[in-house]
């Protein structure tokens, strides 16, 4: 669970103190680095956020809270001119090579208040006609073409005053034209790095991400861009709820200054501050924003069940206090008449205050210094990024980054060097992964999104597709015998496959990577001519077979089989660890990448084996977990043991699984009919694991709740602890503890682990029992055992902890492709975590949409009994819905899962006397959207209405405009409320 990180997009700005930890930096050969300090003359105070700039040469640095700043500037430079300036200050300019103090102390002079001209004209407006005017001038005062940008990023996050995690980045920015605020602006990472300290000083677990990341200060800080949106302070329909007050500045330029602070009506007034307009051009140069209280309020009641969730979850309070914001506009450097501004600088500070009784933390703050300082200007007329945009992204840039502290890690980009100060290497450089080298952070951002965007190739349809080779035969049984010599890293043996043909042929195609040799391919005692194409393996017969002949043919085989590619999604492999002993310990996770990758089979997913036996050699020793049930342990010569297990019912290739390892073993029985129950874990865990193991019952007896009997009875179930958790049929495992060491596991660390085991378990039912025939269906597997977590949260957390649950996987979809994937091409390994997050939301919102938890509840028992033990697609699963219910619900899955749009719903609402006429439509791809959905039709009181893609119009009596809302919750869908005569209608001024 996440704190979402656009917490604050809904206010427009804010401003901030930031205290930068600037510490000196290493004087590096070709570089002057200036360390100084900013200093207003007349009072001695520190000025913040002064810009200090080598005029014509695009490099500058801004002082920081405490008027301090670092600038590199290449020795080359030596000659030319730096220029210290801030607003309300007369700027000053100097040779470089005239400052001699590389730590120097520069004094500015404060700005006149003026009395001329102006001023006397600002007398006879009003500060809401200046600001009216500055709205008016923006087209002329602001680039009406796409442009793009080069900017420095620097977050630092403290626990009162420990440094918590520090990042840097240097990004590429495509600003859209200021006069498109539809357009969203982009953002790529170039470079970055940041250093993680000690979460020992505050104890969170990692998935609390209080940052606030650049996305948030790209996108929701530029007030100018976003002068139209509806809560801005300089949207006209806002003027009525503030106060203002005009005068003027001089220092550089006259400045109008406009002094805001909220209103009488002050309900829809969220911050206090000052505005700076340039009284030539009117344009908007600087703000300085404060969030008020009213604000704070407003933030810490929004998404309070996802919250109230996250804390009992977390055991954790959380309360937001406060944000402040700066955000600067520049002209380009010797600007002429008639060059247009753009945002150059934002500078955001926002506070939290954290309560954990359990960790021994009472009210303590937590603070979050963001700023964004634009290092290039142009060029002009750029096109949107069409890959790599990390503005689309909600993970925030610390995921995308990696710890470095390698003090050169700056000087190897030497074009933009200068603006970094090295404070993310700091004084004591945590030892920790020299992850240094670029090419790795590269990749971290740009990994493959799939191949839908990349383009299909012939080796993806020799993988995915059901072509005659495949699709003429049947697979009944798979007897697979391997040796696995960890030492080599090598496995060997035979693949026996059992085979009914349906269609007479004399070709078929199994599957086996072409890293692994195949030695023989063997029919009834005589070799079979084969050919190889990538991964598939096309088998020859010296005859036609018969229809409905039953046939078996022997692979003979061995390799090195590929370790799993962390980076790319489901690329999965061998995993050859040791266990804390020193003892070995072997995994395969294949799902994905296929079984084909250790084994040779027919490698679709359409086709399962009636049954199958798993052989695996392992040294003595060790033992071998398999799926089904362990038939024999044999010893051999040479010091090798032969684990043989059965599967007696159909199952996926991917879920064949072999984990060999030194496992204690524990066995239980459970339930009228003595299902067995077979716990492994490390020797050392059997204490530590005891009460995952012990929550298996009650586990069950929810799913068999919901989801009718286990599937796999004869089988028996199996859970263990293993290298990396998966589903694998009959032998389920759930991964490393997520916290691996000797120490007591923590309240957060047990629930997040029970909850990934009630994820895995629940695909014995969804993925196992009924699975999908193409990966491109994989979606429901997903999303239902997501859904199955919330089960989980609702046993665990009082109050609606599944209802928070689906809610806050929200902030996690990612939308960038349809959760239903491309056919027949194998298509998963691209970012996959919406089959997760919306899947489940998807769930979620048909059963609330469909509003018969009773008949919800049989739909999910009768889709594992109709579809038990066989492969299916989408198309199956939405008729089977349609057919229970009556109803045709084709759209509203199409919708969801064939679109990464979800659809909106668009209201007006306008106040007539005491009651509110909402008029609503949906705004969706599938024509005739027609999804019900939960509204306020009393204040704080949800009701249904039905709307379709026409509008339609309720009246509800006793509603304000602020008692409305959508139920969002419930509902995974999109919100636009337009307020066409909510201020206009108004007389209460
Ligand atoms: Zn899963």
């Amino acid at each position: 669970m996440q704190y979402p990180a656009n917490l604050f997009r809904q206010f427009l700005v804010g401003f901030l103190f930031t205290s930068f930890a600037i510490g000196t930096s290493a004087q590096s050969t070709g570089y002057l680095t200036l360390s100084g300090k900013v200093i207003n003359r007349e009072t001695g105070e520190p000025v913040p956020f002064a810009s200090i700039s080598v005029v014509g040469r695009g490099i500058g640095t801004v002082s920081n809270v405490v008027g301090t700043f670092v600038l590199k500037v290449p020795a080359t430079f030596v000659d030319d001119s730096l220029k210290v300036s801030s607003v309300g200050y007369q700027s000053i300019t100097q040779r470089i090579s005239a400052v001699k103090n590389p730590n120097p102390v520069i004094y500015l002079k404060t700005a006149a208040v003026t009395l001329d001209e102006v001023q006397v004209q600002a007398r006879r407006k009003t500060a809401e006609d200046i600001l009216r005017e500055a709205v008016a001038a923006i087209p002329r005062n602001y680039d009406t073409t796409s442009l793009q940008l080069t900017a420095f990023f620097r977050e630092d996050q403290a626990f009162g005053d420990q440094p918590v995690v520090s990042s840097e980045a240097i990004l590429s920015i495509y600003k859209a034209a200021y006069n498109q605020s539809e357009i969203k602006d982009g953002m790529k990472l170039i470079k970055g790095r940041k250093r993680e300290y000690d979460r020992a000083i505050h104890q969170l677990p990692p998935m609390i991400n209080l940052n606030n990341g650049a996305r948030n200060l790209l996108l929701y800080t530029d007030f100018v861009k976003l002068a139209s949106y509806k809560r801005n302070l300089i949207n006209e329909r806002n003027y009525p709820y503030y106060d203002f007050t005009l005068s003027t500045l001089k220092g550089d330029r006259l400045l109008y200054v406009i002094d805001f602070k909220p209103g009488k009506r002050k309900r829809k007034a969220f911050g206090s501050g000052k505005l700076y307009i340039d009284a030539q051009t009117m344009a908007f140069v600087q703000i300085e924003y404060e969030a008020t209280q009213a604000a704070v309020d407003a933030e810490n009641n929004r998404d309070w069940l996802l919250k109230k969730v996250a804390s009992a979850v977390h055991k954790l309070d959380l309360k937001f206090t406060g944000l402040k914001e700066v955000v600067k506009y520049s002209l380009p450097d010797g600007a002429d008449a008639g060059d247009r501004w753009h945002v150059s600088h934002v500078e955001r500070l926002y506070r939290f205050r954290i309560t954990s009784k359990s960790r021994k933390l009472i009210d303590r703050p937590w603070t979050v210094t963001s700023s964004l300082r634009v290092t290039e200007v142009g060029p002009k007329g750029v096109p949107p990024f069409t890959e790599g945009n990390i503005a689309e992204n909600p993970s925030p840039i610390n995921n995308l980054i990696r710890n470095q502290n390698d003090p050169d890690f700056w000087e190897n980009d030497s074009a933009r060097q200068h603006v970094s100060a090295d404070t993310v290497l700091g004084k004591n450089p945590v030892a920790g992964r020299a992850d240094s080298v670029e090419s790795r952070l590269l990749k971290s951002v740009s990994n493959p999104v799939g191949n839908r965007q990349n383009g299909f190739t012939r080796a993806d349809t020799l993988r995915g597709k059901l072509t005659p080779f495949r699709s003429h035969y049947d697979v009944t049984f798979y007897d697979l015998a391997v040796k696995v010599d960890i030492d080599q890293r090598v496995i060997s043996g035979t693949n026996r496959m059992r085979f009914r043909v349906l269609e007479p042929l004399d070709k078929l195609q199994i599957d086996l990577y072409e890293n692994m040799p195949i030695h023989q391919i063997r029919h009834a005692g005589k070799p079979l001519r084969y050919t190889r194409e990538f991964n598939a393996v096309f088998v020859e017969f010296p005859e036609m077979m018969k229809a409905g002949s039953e046939q078996e043919i022997e692979i003979e085989y061995a390799g090195k089989p590929q370790v799993p590619d962390l980076n790319v999604p489901m690329m999965g492999g061998f995993l050859w660890e040791k266990d804390r002993d020193g003892n070995p310990w072997v995994q395969v996770v294949c799902q994905g990448s296929g079984a084909s990758l250790w084994w040779p089979n027919k490698d679709h997913l359409s086709d399962e084996p009636d049954s199958m036996r798993i052989s695996v050699t392992v040294p003595d020793g060790l033992m071998n977990i398999s799926n089904g049930r362990l038939r024999s342990k044999t010893a051999l010569p040479g010091n090798w043991t032969r684990y043989e297990w059965y599967v007696s019912y159909p199952i996926n290739n991917y879920n064949v699984t072999l984990n060999i390892g030194n496992y204690a073993h524990r066995r239980e029985v459970y339930g009228p009919d003595s299902l067995t129950l077979d716990f492994y874990c490390m020797p050392y865990h059997q204490e530590k694991f005891r009460w995952v193991f012990d929550g298996v019952k009650p586990m069950l007896a929810t799913l068999e709740k919901h989801y009718g009997p286990y599937p796999f009875p004869r089988d028996g179930f199996t859970l263990m602890e293993s290298l990396y958790p998966m589903e694998h049929q009959s032998a389920v495992s759930f991964g490393k503890m997520p916290n691996d060491s000797a120490g007591p596991l923590t309240l957060v660390d047990t629930l997040r682990h029970m909850q990934l085991v009630w994820h895995e378990v629940a695909h014995e039912w969804w993925g196992n029992n009924v699975s999908c025939r193409d990966m491109a269906d994989m979606w429901f597997h997903e999303a239902f055992a997501t859904y199955s977590e919330g089960f989980y949260l609702d046993s665990a957390v009082p109050e609606n902890g599944e209802l928070g649950y689906i809610a806050s996987l929200r902030a996690q979809v990612i939308g960038k492709e349809p959760v239903i994937g491309v056919r027949d091409v194998n298509h998963i390994h691209y970012e996959i975590g919406d089959m997760y997050s919306k899947g489940a939301l998807v769930l979620y919102t048909f059963r609330h949409a469909l509003n018969n938890d009773r008949l919800w509840a049989e739909m999910l028992k009768g889709i594992q009994q109709r579809f038990r033990l066989q492969t299916i697609t989408t198309n199956d699963l939405i008729g089977y819905i349609n057919e229970k219910t009556g109803t045709d619900y084709t759209w509203f899955f199409d919708q969801y899962l064939n679109y990464t749009t979800i659809p909106t719903l668009e209201v007006q609402l306008t106040e007539k006397g005491s009651s509110l006429e909402v008029k609503y439509r949906w705004k969706a791809d599938v024509p005739n959207f027609r999804m019900p959905v939960a509204v306020t039709k009393k204040p704080d009181q949800f009701g249904r209405i039905l709307p379709t893609t026409s509008w339609q119009t309720i009246v509800l009596p006793n509603m304000e405009i602020d008692d409305f809302e959508v139920d969002e919750t419930r509902f995974y869908v999109n919100v636009e409320v337009e307020e066409p005569q909510s201020v206009s209608s108004r007389s209460d001024r």
